[in-house]
Protein backbone atom coordinates (compact mmCIF):
# COMPACT_ATOMS: atom_id res chain seq x y z
CA UNK A 1 0.00 0.00 0.00
CA UNK A 2 0.90 3.64 -0.66
CA UNK A 3 -0.07 6.15 1.82
CA UNK A 4 0.32 10.23 1.55
CA UNK A 5 0.22 12.45 3.90
CA UNK A 6 -0.54 16.13 3.68
CA UNK A 7 0.76 17.82 6.41
CA UNK A 8 -0.46 21.75 7.80
CA UNK A 9 1.15 23.25 10.69
CA UNK A 10 -1.28 25.51 11.63
CA UNK A 11 -1.10 28.10 14.47
CA UNK A 12 -4.31 29.00 14.47
CA UNK A 13 -4.35 32.53 15.46
CA UNK A 14 -1.54 33.38 13.52
CA UNK A 15 -2.51 31.70 10.19
CA UNK A 16 -6.03 33.82 10.85
CA UNK A 17 -4.04 36.97 11.03
CA UNK A 18 -1.83 35.74 7.90
CA UNK A 19 -4.72 34.91 5.79
CA UNK A 20 -5.90 38.10 6.24
CA UNK A 21 -3.60 39.84 5.11
CA UNK A 22 -3.09 37.61 2.37
CA UNK A 23 0.49 35.91 3.44
CA UNK A 24 0.02 32.75 3.16
CA UNK A 25 -1.37 30.25 0.59
CA UNK A 26 -3.46 27.20 1.52
CA UNK A 27 -1.04 24.57 2.63
CA UNK A 28 2.31 26.72 3.40
CA UNK A 29 3.74 26.58 6.10
CA UNK A 30 3.58 29.41 8.61
CA UNK A 31 6.37 30.87 9.50
CA UNK A 32 7.63 30.98 12.87
CA UNK A 33 6.20 33.72 15.55
CA UNK A 34 9.12 35.48 15.28
CA UNK A 35 8.36 36.53 12.00
CA UNK A 36 4.89 38.00 13.25
CA UNK A 37 5.50 39.58 16.45
CA UNK A 38 5.77 43.47 14.38
CA UNK A 39 2.31 42.97 12.80
CA UNK A 40 -0.17 45.16 14.00
CA UNK A 41 -3.22 44.26 11.45
CA UNK A 42 -6.18 44.01 13.37
CA UNK A 43 -8.33 40.87 12.83
CA UNK A 44 -11.33 39.70 13.90
CA UNK A 45 -11.23 36.22 14.76
CA UNK A 46 -14.24 34.88 14.23
CA UNK A 47 -14.37 36.08 10.72
CA UNK A 48 -10.59 34.60 10.22
CA UNK A 49 -11.46 31.23 12.03
CA UNK A 50 -14.52 30.74 9.38
CA UNK A 51 -11.43 31.33 6.43
CA UNK A 52 -9.40 29.19 8.35
CA UNK A 53 -12.00 26.29 8.32
CA UNK A 54 -12.93 27.12 4.38
CA UNK A 55 -9.39 26.72 4.06
CA UNK A 56 -9.01 23.38 5.77
CA UNK A 57 -11.71 22.13 3.41
CA UNK A 58 -14.81 21.17 5.89
CA UNK A 59 -12.22 18.80 7.99
CA UNK A 60 -12.01 20.32 10.89
CA UNK A 61 -12.18 19.12 14.51
CA UNK A 62 -12.26 21.82 17.76
CA UNK A 63 -8.40 21.77 18.41
CA UNK A 64 -7.93 19.43 21.66
CA UNK A 65 -5.81 20.60 24.60
CA UNK A 66 -1.77 21.08 24.44
CA UNK A 67 -0.21 17.74 24.12
CA UNK A 68 -3.05 15.59 22.74
CA UNK A 69 -4.44 14.68 19.17
CA UNK A 70 -7.73 14.05 17.47
CA UNK A 71 -8.37 11.31 14.72
CA UNK A 72 -11.54 11.41 12.40
CA UNK A 73 -13.04 9.33 9.37
CA UNK A 74 -16.04 9.51 7.55
CA UNK A 75 -16.98 7.05 5.66
CA UNK A 76 -19.35 7.93 2.40
CA UNK A 77 -22.08 5.50 0.74
CA UNK A 78 -19.74 4.95 -2.22
CA UNK A 79 -17.66 2.83 0.06
CA UNK A 80 -14.47 5.72 -0.06
CA UNK A 81 -13.15 7.22 2.73
CA UNK A 82 -11.85 10.52 4.23
CA UNK A 83 -8.84 10.46 7.68
CA UNK A 84 -7.66 13.57 9.32
CA UNK A 85 -5.57 14.17 12.23
CA UNK A 86 -5.53 18.13 14.69
CA UNK A 87 -2.48 17.49 16.91
CA UNK A 88 -1.85 19.86 19.46
CA UNK A 89 1.79 20.38 20.72
CA UNK A 90 2.49 21.25 24.05
CA UNK A 91 2.80 24.41 22.87
CA UNK A 92 -0.26 24.94 21.71
CA UNK A 93 0.94 25.21 18.08
CA UNK A 94 -1.79 23.05 16.14
CA UNK A 95 -0.73 20.97 12.96
CA UNK A 96 -3.47 19.04 10.59
CA UNK A 97 -2.66 16.35 8.62
CA UNK A 98 -4.81 14.54 6.21
CA UNK A 99 -4.16 10.73 5.48
CA UNK A 100 -4.70 9.31 1.65
CA UNK A 101 -5.31 5.64 1.41
CA UNK A 102 -4.47 4.63 -2.71
CA UNK A 103 -7.37 3.68 -4.76
CA UNK A 104 -7.41 1.56 -8.11
CA UNK A 105 -9.07 3.66 -10.59
CA UNK A 106 -9.17 1.68 -13.66
CA UNK A 107 -7.85 -2.38 -14.14
CA UNK A 108 -9.04 -5.75 -13.40
CA UNK A 109 -11.84 -6.29 -11.05
CA UNK A 110 -10.67 -5.94 -7.33
CA UNK A 111 -11.59 -9.40 -6.84
CA UNK A 112 -9.20 -10.75 -9.21
CA UNK A 113 -6.64 -8.10 -7.37
CA UNK A 114 -7.34 -9.16 -3.52
CA UNK A 115 -5.75 -11.72 -1.78
CA UNK A 116 -7.54 -14.56 0.47
CA UNK A 117 -8.44 -12.87 3.76
CA UNK A 118 -6.84 -15.57 5.52
CA UNK A 119 -3.64 -15.67 3.83
CA UNK A 120 -3.21 -11.88 4.06
CA UNK A 121 -1.18 -10.71 6.74
CA UNK A 122 -1.18 -6.87 6.00
CA UNK A 123 -2.22 -4.27 8.77
CA UNK A 124 -1.90 -0.55 10.07
CA UNK A 125 -1.47 0.88 13.21
CA UNK A 126 -3.34 4.07 13.60
CA UNK A 127 -0.72 5.22 16.60
CA UNK A 128 -3.16 4.75 20.03
CA UNK A 129 -4.02 1.43 21.70
CA UNK A 130 -6.26 1.51 24.94
CA UNK A 131 -4.83 0.89 28.20
CA UNK A 132 -8.04 0.43 29.99
CA UNK A 133 -11.36 -1.49 28.89
CA UNK A 134 -13.20 1.22 26.24
CA UNK A 135 -16.50 1.47 28.52
CA UNK A 136 -19.10 2.53 26.17
CA UNK A 137 -22.91 3.69 25.34
CA UNK A 138 -25.56 3.60 23.00
CA UNK A 139 -27.92 6.56 22.14
CA UNK A 140 -30.52 4.24 21.89
CA UNK A 141 -33.27 7.40 21.61
CA UNK A 142 -31.52 8.18 18.39
CA UNK A 143 -32.04 4.75 16.20
CA UNK A 144 -34.03 5.15 13.45
CA UNK A 145 -37.63 4.08 13.09
CA UNK A 146 -36.38 1.22 10.25
CA UNK A 147 -34.69 -0.55 13.50
CA UNK A 148 -35.83 -2.34 16.46
CA UNK A 149 -33.87 -0.53 19.11
CA UNK A 150 -32.65 -4.14 20.84
CA UNK A 151 -31.41 -5.57 17.55
CA UNK A 152 -29.39 -2.54 16.60
CA UNK A 153 -27.50 -1.95 20.22
CA UNK A 154 -27.23 -6.13 20.12
CA UNK A 155 -25.46 -5.20 16.66
CA UNK A 156 -23.37 -2.83 17.71
CA UNK A 157 -22.37 -4.94 21.13
CA UNK A 158 -20.88 -8.11 18.57
CA UNK A 159 -19.44 -5.29 16.60
CA UNK A 160 -17.22 -4.48 19.45
CA UNK A 161 -16.57 -7.98 20.16
CA UNK A 162 -16.13 -8.86 16.68
CA UNK A 163 -12.58 -6.84 17.71
CA UNK A 164 -12.19 -7.70 21.29
CA UNK A 165 -12.96 -10.97 20.55
CA UNK A 166 -10.82 -11.19 16.78
CA UNK A 167 -14.15 -12.89 15.00
CA UNK A 168 -13.00 -14.47 12.41
CA UNK A 169 -13.43 -16.99 9.48
CA UNK A 170 -9.92 -18.55 9.60
CA UNK A 171 -10.05 -20.16 12.46
CA UNK A 172 -7.57 -18.12 14.51
CA UNK A 173 -7.60 -18.26 18.15
CA UNK A 174 -8.56 -15.05 20.37
CA UNK A 175 -5.45 -13.87 21.66
CA UNK A 176 -6.13 -10.24 21.67
CA UNK A 177 -6.72 -8.69 24.98
CA UNK A 178 -8.60 -5.89 24.61
CA UNK A 179 -12.13 -5.61 26.28
CA UNK A 180 -15.03 -3.72 26.32
CA UNK A 181 -17.81 -2.96 28.85
CA UNK A 182 -21.33 -2.08 27.23
CA UNK A 183 -22.36 0.42 30.08
CA UNK A 184 -25.66 0.40 28.79
CA UNK A 185 -27.98 3.07 27.04
CA UNK A 186 -28.05 6.68 27.74
CA UNK A 187 -29.49 10.05 26.47
CA UNK A 188 -26.51 11.55 24.47
CA UNK A 189 -25.00 12.03 21.79
CA UNK A 190 -21.47 11.14 19.90
CA UNK A 191 -19.45 14.32 19.68
CA UNK A 192 -19.66 14.64 16.31
CA UNK A 193 -21.86 18.00 14.58
CA UNK A 194 -23.91 17.75 11.14
CA UNK A 195 -21.08 18.73 9.68
CA UNK A 196 -18.99 15.23 10.63
CA UNK A 197 -16.59 17.42 12.72
CA UNK A 198 -15.42 15.91 15.81
CA UNK A 199 -16.68 18.16 19.02
CA UNK A 200 -14.19 18.85 22.21
CA UNK A 201 -13.61 15.54 24.15
CA UNK A 202 -15.65 14.76 26.88
CA UNK A 203 -14.40 11.44 28.09
CA UNK A 204 -17.39 9.55 27.25
CA UNK A 205 -17.34 6.66 25.02
CA UNK A 206 -20.67 6.84 22.55
CA UNK A 207 -22.09 5.43 19.65
CA UNK A 208 -25.23 7.17 18.33
CA UNK A 209 -27.33 7.87 14.48
CA UNK A 210 -27.64 11.03 13.54
CA UNK A 211 -27.37 13.45 10.89
CA UNK A 212 -24.41 13.73 8.64
CA UNK A 213 -23.12 15.36 5.85
CA UNK A 214 -25.06 14.00 2.65
CA UNK A 215 -22.83 10.84 1.03
CA UNK A 216 -21.87 10.10 4.77
CA UNK A 217 -22.80 7.04 6.32
CA UNK A 218 -20.74 7.34 9.54
CA UNK A 219 -17.63 8.95 11.23
CA UNK A 220 -15.58 8.19 13.72
CA UNK A 221 -13.36 10.47 15.98
CA UNK A 222 -10.83 8.90 18.23
CA UNK A 223 -8.96 11.29 20.90
CA UNK A 224 -5.68 10.59 22.08
CA UNK A 225 -2.41 11.39 23.81
CA UNK A 226 1.33 10.48 23.75
CA UNK A 227 -0.30 6.74 21.77
CA UNK A 228 -3.29 6.07 24.78
CA UNK A 229 -6.95 6.50 23.76
CA UNK A 230 -8.79 8.73 25.60
CA UNK A 231 -12.53 8.52 23.50
CA UNK A 232 -14.00 6.93 21.35
CA UNK A 233 -17.04 8.00 19.36
CA UNK A 234 -18.86 7.02 16.25
CA UNK A 235 -21.83 8.90 14.32
CA UNK A 236 -24.23 6.51 11.68
CA UNK A 237 -25.81 8.69 9.37
CA UNK A 238 -29.67 7.98 9.46
CA UNK A 239 -30.72 10.76 8.05
CA UNK A 240 -29.44 10.05 4.18
CA UNK A 241 -29.35 6.22 4.56
CA UNK A 242 -31.48 3.30 5.67
CA UNK A 243 -30.07 0.74 8.49
CA UNK A 244 -30.54 -3.03 8.89
CA UNK A 245 -29.61 -5.67 11.41
CA UNK A 246 -30.28 -8.46 8.66
CA UNK A 247 -28.50 -7.45 5.50
CA UNK A 248 -29.22 -11.21 3.98
CA UNK A 249 -32.78 -10.60 4.09
CA UNK A 250 -34.38 -10.77 0.88
CA UNK A 251 -36.71 -7.38 1.69
CA UNK A 252 -33.35 -5.79 1.96
CA UNK A 253 -32.24 -2.93 -0.34
CA UNK A 254 -30.06 -0.41 -0.11
CA UNK A 255 -29.86 -0.84 3.89
CA UNK A 256 -26.14 -0.79 4.96
CA UNK A 257 -25.44 -3.65 7.99
CA UNK A 258 -25.13 -1.90 10.99
CA UNK A 259 -22.87 -4.61 12.55
CA UNK A 260 -20.37 -4.47 9.38
CA UNK A 261 -20.17 -1.10 9.70
CA UNK A 262 -19.72 -0.39 13.37
CA UNK A 263 -16.56 -3.54 13.25
CA UNK A 264 -15.30 -1.28 10.60
CA UNK A 265 -15.35 1.61 12.63
CA UNK A 266 -14.82 -0.46 15.96
CA UNK A 267 -11.07 -1.45 14.31
CA UNK A 268 -10.41 2.05 14.30
CA UNK A 269 -11.15 2.83 17.76
CA UNK A 270 -9.40 0.45 18.82
CA UNK A 271 -5.70 1.29 16.41
CA UNK A 272 -6.10 -0.35 13.52
CA UNK A 273 -5.74 1.90 10.18
CA UNK A 274 -6.63 1.29 6.00
CA UNK A 275 -4.52 -1.54 4.34
CA UNK A 276 -4.72 -0.60 0.55
CA UNK A 277 -7.80 -1.69 -0.89
CA UNK A 278 -6.54 -2.91 -4.47
CA UNK A 279 -4.20 -5.26 -2.97
CA UNK A 280 -6.31 -6.05 0.65
CA UNK A 281 -9.77 -5.23 -0.44
CA UNK A 282 -11.15 -8.54 1.49
CA UNK A 283 -10.06 -7.26 4.63
CA UNK A 284 -12.09 -5.62 7.25
CA UNK A 285 -9.72 -2.80 7.13
CA UNK A 286 -9.41 -2.00 3.61
CA UNK A 287 -10.90 0.99 3.07
CA UNK A 288 -14.19 0.60 0.61
CA UNK A 289 -17.30 -0.79 2.38
CA UNK A 290 -18.85 -3.45 0.41
CA UNK A 291 -22.43 -1.89 -0.33
CA UNK A 292 -25.55 -2.28 1.52
CA UNK A 293 -27.16 -5.98 1.87
CA UNK A 294 -24.04 -7.08 3.29
CA UNK A 295 -22.26 -7.99 6.30
CA UNK A 296 -18.56 -9.43 5.15
CA UNK A 297 -16.81 -6.55 7.09
CA UNK A 298 -17.89 -8.28 9.61
CA UNK A 299 -15.57 -11.06 9.83
CA UNK A 300 -12.38 -10.54 10.31
CA UNK A 301 -9.78 -11.71 7.94
CA UNK A 302 -5.81 -12.95 9.26
CA UNK A 303 -4.23 -9.25 8.98
CA UNK A 304 -6.86 -7.76 10.81
CA UNK A 305 -6.43 -9.89 13.54
CA UNK A 306 -2.67 -10.29 13.60
CA UNK A 307 -3.11 -5.80 13.65
CA UNK A 308 -5.30 -6.50 17.04
CA UNK A 309 -2.63 -9.02 18.37
CA UNK A 310 0.13 -6.83 17.41
CA UNK A 311 -1.22 -4.25 19.68
CA UNK A 312 -3.03 -6.01 22.31
ZN1 LIG B 1 -12.07 3.22 7.92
Amino acid sequence: MTRMRTTKTLDLPLLAMLLAIGCVEEGEAVPDDDDAQNSDVGVDVAAEHERLDDALDGLVATPPPPGTSVWSETLYADGTTRQFMLHTTAEGEVVFEELVDDRISAGPPEELLALDPCSDDAYIHTGWRWDTKLRWYFHAGSTPSELDVDAAEAAIKAATSNITGSHNSCGLADEVGASHEYLGRKSKAANINSSGNCLTSDGVNVVSFGDLPKGTLATACVWFSGGVAKEGDVQLNKADHDWTTNPGAASCSKQFSVKAVMTHERGHTFGLGHVGESSHGDLTMSPTINGPCQDSESTLGEGDVAGLRALY
